[in-house]
């Protein structure tokens, strides 16, 4: 099953919009002879929030490192239509990646490290201070600045990742399941911030999870993917008139949401429990 998502689902709801990242028939056969992905295709909008969910080895990180140009495919494109391109194929600086791991340099202080993506452009830290400081304060960690990683617990460090990715303003956030290590409450509040973070300021998100909850929880637009080899399964909407909080959580319209993701999943996993 492959429904396609019209563009009128997309947030802005302008048709006229050229997709931001247009993967065209990926497939990738790593050198040990795995096929990770077999002919995935995958148009995302401006401005969509995209969950890849999936099982374990489906290929959603493969999928989300090939689109960021952390992995190349074997045959099959990635388009961006709507940015100018790089001599690598990437748009400029457009494309922030988290992982699952913080992976912050523990001998630098918080503002250090969100400061490196920078840094690597050649900016001086005197000119961005204040974006530097006011990227800290959008992750509630503006007093947090001179603390080093050790000082920080495992919420907070991920939050200095987040802010690092978003330092340079990208256009698209890919986010690779960063807040799978985290306890459930940790979570659930990290979960509310990038909400927050999206609906401010208007960045296209593809984030990998294998959590019904939280696909359902943040997107609205879920893609279901299939594993060996990897592809996509089902690529659905998520609509819903209500905010997304803690009343959202305990919704009867979330339930159905939670119960939709996991049927499908369920189907996509040929009927194997989860
Ligand atoms: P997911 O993110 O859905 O858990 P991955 O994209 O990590 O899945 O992996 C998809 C498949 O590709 C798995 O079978 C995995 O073992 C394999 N794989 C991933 N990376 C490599 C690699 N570098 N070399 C060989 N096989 C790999």
């Amino acid at each position: 099953m492959q429904t396609t998502v019209s563009p009128s689902t997309t947030p802005k709801g302008d048709t006229r919009l050229r997709p931001l990242v247009d993967m065209k028939s990926v497939s990738k056969i790593f050198s040990n002879g795995t096929l990770a992905l077999a002919d995935m295709s995958l148009k995302v909008e401006s401005g969509e929030f995209v969950s890849l969910l999936g099982p374990s080895g489906c290929g959603k990180s493969t999928a989300l490192r090939i689109i960021a140009g952390l992995g190349d495919a074997s045959t099959g494109t990635i388009d961006w239509p709507s940015s100018r391109i790089n001599s690598k194929g990437l748009p400029d600086g457009d494309i922030s990646f988290v992982f699952q791991e913080p992976t912050l340099m523990p001998w630098q202080t918080v503002f250090g490290n969100v400061y490196l993506p920078l840094k690597l452009r050649g900016v001086p830290k005197s000119g961005c201070r204040d974006a530097i400081m006011e990227t800290l304060a959008t992750v509630g960690l503006e007093d947090f600045a001179d603390a080093y990683p050790r000082e920080l617990s495992g919420g907070m460090k991920m939050r200095v990742s987040i802010a690092r990715a978003l330092v340079t303003k990208p256009k698209l956030l890919l986010m690779d399941e960063p807040f799978a290590a985290l306890d459930e409450i940790t979570r659930q509040k990290l979960n509310d911030d990038v909400l927050r973070l999206w609906q401010e300021t208007g960045i296209t998100v593809i984030f990998v999870t294998h959590s019904v909850f939280e696909s359902a929880y943040l997107s609205n637009r879920i893609v279901v993917m299939k594993a060996r080899p990897g592809r996509v399964h089902a690529d659905f909407p998520l609509v819903t008139s209500l905010s997304r909080d803690a009343y959202y959580r305990t919704s009867e319209e979330y339930r159905q949401a939670c119960e939709t993701v996991s049927k499908t999943l369920l189907d996509a996993m040929g009927g194997e429990e989860h």
